[in-house]
């Protein structure tokens, strides 16, 4: 076990133990030393954990919060959907038809600011059934998963009227999915997988962590919180346990302007500092564990592990985004992503055709005032085309 991370974004994971082996006596499978999006199918069972963003505040090289959860038997999981993580997964290879199970710890901004870029995106590429959008209860009827969504949908409505008709109408529809943040309990269960949440302390009531099982394998995402037995609790005997882990407060103070009792009482009072994951690492023993939530810049790994090791001497991994962590009943294997910064998104055109087709109906698109219509400078094969339109029933 190596006790030096590498330095980031040099193609490395930042992990301790690359593999973990579950099962001496089983064959491994193989893979290549660096994950291609797009290139590996998954066995059955396995799970493949993506990262799509890890840090905070969201840099050009880190999204925050959100994970990626993809599974043998076709399943896709979103877990968060921080901002910058959508710019990420728009880069996997992973059509829109997949975006359709997400999964919020809480809703803290970080968490779900890219929530209109998975409907804006999903809407026009190929997402022809709702988005299903599980959360927890807050304190009150304005912090609930209802709420978010409906929020989400008044602050889309001049984007959808301007894209009605144009667009199927199935990629308009997003449907809350809400459950009490008191007690662990059940909130998926369907097609051999099933999801449980369990309340983690992480400022104020109403967040919590997230355990999936699949296949007898597992995976916790404990979100953003202080370490806590609950977390303990619900991540016994877990394949890959992702647990936030801040930067020491200095990191901040020293690089970003905050200060020290600003630093401290975000990274020791509402987040986990690395000696305090330490504990909850060490009270679980999972298979390995997963930091998140750090800022990964030049510098930044080291000390985090140097303070996991101060209570915790098991496989770790310190998340940058496009981390990816293969899970079967045999091993536990981590790597990094190659990724085409440039590529295209991709539509599944074989579930578009099972869907009936992309509609569009010009009748029900809504259009300009006249008035300001007549100022747009014609080009002929365009008017050309707004002629057909309008035979076609456009106004
Ligand atoms: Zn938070
Ligand atoms: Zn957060």
């Amino acid at each position: 076990m190596s006790e030096q991370l590498p330095e980031p974004y040099q193609g490395a994971p930042l992990t301790t133990d690359p593999v973990v082996v579950k099962d001496d006596a089983a064959d491994l499978k193989e893979y290549p030393t660096r994950f291609t999006a797009g290139a590996e199918d998954l066995a059955e069972p396995e799970i493949r954990v993506t990262a799509l963003g890890t840090g905070y505040p969201a840099r050009r090289a880190q999204g925050c919060a959100g994970f990626m959860m993809e599974l043998g038997n076709g399943d896709v999981f979103i877990f968060d959907a921080g901002t910058g993580t959508n710019t990420s997964f728009n880069t996997l290879r992973v059509p829109y038809s997949k975006a359709v199970n997400f999964f919020l710890t809480h809703y803290h901004l970080d968490h779900i600011g890219d929530l209109p870029a998975y409907y804006d995106f999903g809407q026009s590429n190929g997402r022809l059934e709702p988005m299903n959008i599980h959360g927890p209860d807050g304190t009150d009827e304005d912090e609930t998963i209802e709420a978010v969504v409906d929020a989400l949908k008044r602050f889309a409505r001049w984007h959808d009227h301007t894209k009605i008709g144009n667009l199927d109408p199935r990629g308009f529809d997003i449907q809350p999915h809400r459950f009490t943040a008191d007690k662990a309990q059940v909130v998926y269960d369907a097609n051999g997988v099933t999801i449980t949440s369990f309340p983690v302390p992480h400022g104020i009531f109403g967040a919590v962590g997230y355990r999936l099982e699949y296949g007898g394998m597992s995976v916790v995402y404990a979100g953003d919180c202080e370490p806590s037995t609950l977390t303990v609790e619900h991540a016994q005997d877990v394949d890959l346990l992702i647990h936030e882990v801040f930067n020491p407060p200095e990191t901040y103070v020293e690089n970003m302007g905050w200060t020290e009792i600003q630093a401290k009482i975000v990274a020791w009072t509402k987040h986990t500092s690395p000696e305090a994951a330490a504990k909850v690492f060490e009270a679980t023993k999972p298979r390995i564990a997963m930091g998140f939530h750090a800022i990964v810049a030049p510098g930044t790994p080291q000390p985090i592990l140097d303070g996991v090791r101060t209570g915790y001497d098991g496989p770790f991994t310190l998340a940058q985004d496009y981390t990816v962590v293969n899970i079967t009943p045999s091993q536990v294997v981590t790597r990094q992503t190659d990724v085409v910064p440039w590529d295209y998104i991709v539509t599944d055109k074989e579930y578009v055709a099972q869907m009936g087709g992309m509609q569009t109906d010009p009748s029900v698109m809504a259009g300009l005032p006249e008035w300001l219509e007549e100022t747009v400078i014609p080009v002929p094969e365009i008017e050309a085309f707004k002629k057909e339109l309008e035979r076609m029933g456009a106004r």
